[in-house]
């Protein structure tokens, strides 16, 4: 059980990965230096970003500037659908790799699984890991089917899957896939957008514990061993949402979150939506 923001998960290749990390998707481009400042003052060292959010830059630039070493960072992004195959893949890397100001990433990920292009990916994927370009690979929005086709065209499995993960998409199937299977899973839009906040449950909790509702429902990610990526560009959101480590649920109250669960999307359906 994590105790504290700098607890990390260990992925199935060793590498440590900090449990919890920050979202950076739309922050605008001009928010982003006080953003990233505000989360490095909160405690952050986890980022996650993608070549489709166009913010590698200002991060990468916000990154390098600050005070923090690169070893002390987890810095994560994902290739995008336009370049997924094996050279496409390569050359987006290397452009991220740019972008962020960085020699190595932490965590390359597939943004999203793509019908018939996702295995190049995955093999341009190994190729960088094997290479030492970056600690861990993985992917987003990958179902069973498509962590099936990896695991039998490819050769390393993946160390992370990235998921639409909160109160009412709970991802029960793909969490025990991904537990059977030695994969972290990660939970993106953690929060839902705000949207649950109201949630009876969810509000109760908030009383109970004395805390917001959104450190409920990331206290709750952590409780059930999912790294997660809440994004703010609000200071006060921004560490409050780190400050998840000085309460406990019990496990009836994880148990009053789990049945909140209704698969119910904010995004796409990998299973039947590929963006072509
Ligand atoms: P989120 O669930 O983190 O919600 C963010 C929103 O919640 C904020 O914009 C703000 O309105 C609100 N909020 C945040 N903290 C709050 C607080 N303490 N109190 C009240 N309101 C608060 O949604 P997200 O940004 O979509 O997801 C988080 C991260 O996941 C993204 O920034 C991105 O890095 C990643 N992501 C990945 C994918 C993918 O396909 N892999 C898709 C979407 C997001």
């Amino acid at each position: 059980m994590a105790i504290s923001s700098n607890d990390k998960y260990l992925l199935n290749n060793g590498v440590e990965m900090p449990v919890i990390g920050f979202g950076v998707y739309k922050i605008e481009n001009e928010l982003m230096n006080d953003t990233i400042h505000a989360a490095l003052n909160a405690g952050y060292r986890h980022f996650d970003t993608a070549a489709f959010y166009q913010n590698e830059q200002e991060l990468g630039k916000a990154l390098s500037e600050s005070d923090v070493s690169r070893e002390e960072l987890f810095i994560t992004s994902k290739v995008w659908n336009d370049d997924l195959g094996y050279e496409a893949t390569l050359k987006a890397f290397d452009k991220s790799l740019q972008n962020l100001r960085t020699d190595y990433l932490d965590l390359y990920l597939i943004h999203w699984p793509v019908e018939g292009k996702y295995t190049d990916a995955w093999k341009a994927l190994e190729k960088l890991y094997e290479e030492e370009k970056v600690r861990a690979i993985g992917v987003s929005n990958f179902h069973k089917q498509h962590l099936e086709d990896i695991f039998e065209a490819c050769r390393i499995k993946p160390m992370v899957d990235q998921l639409e993960y909160h109160p009412q998409l709970a991802q029960k199937e793909m969490k025990a896939f991904c537990e059977d299977n030695n994969i972290q899973l990660e939970a993106w839009a953690p929060l839902g957008r705000g949207r649950y906040f109201d949630d009876p449950v969810i509000h109760n909790l908030a009383n109970k514990y004395d805390k917001t509702p959104a450190q409920v429902i990331l206290r709750w990610d952590i409780q059930k061993e999912v790294s997660t990526i809440p994004k703010s560009i609000t200071p006060e959101r921004i560490q409050q949402n780190i400050d998840i480590f000085d309460f406990e649920l019990t496990q009836q109250d994880v148990t009053m979150i789990d049945q909140l669960d209704q698969d119910n999307r904010l995004g796409k359906n990998p299973d039947n939506f590929s963006f072509d």
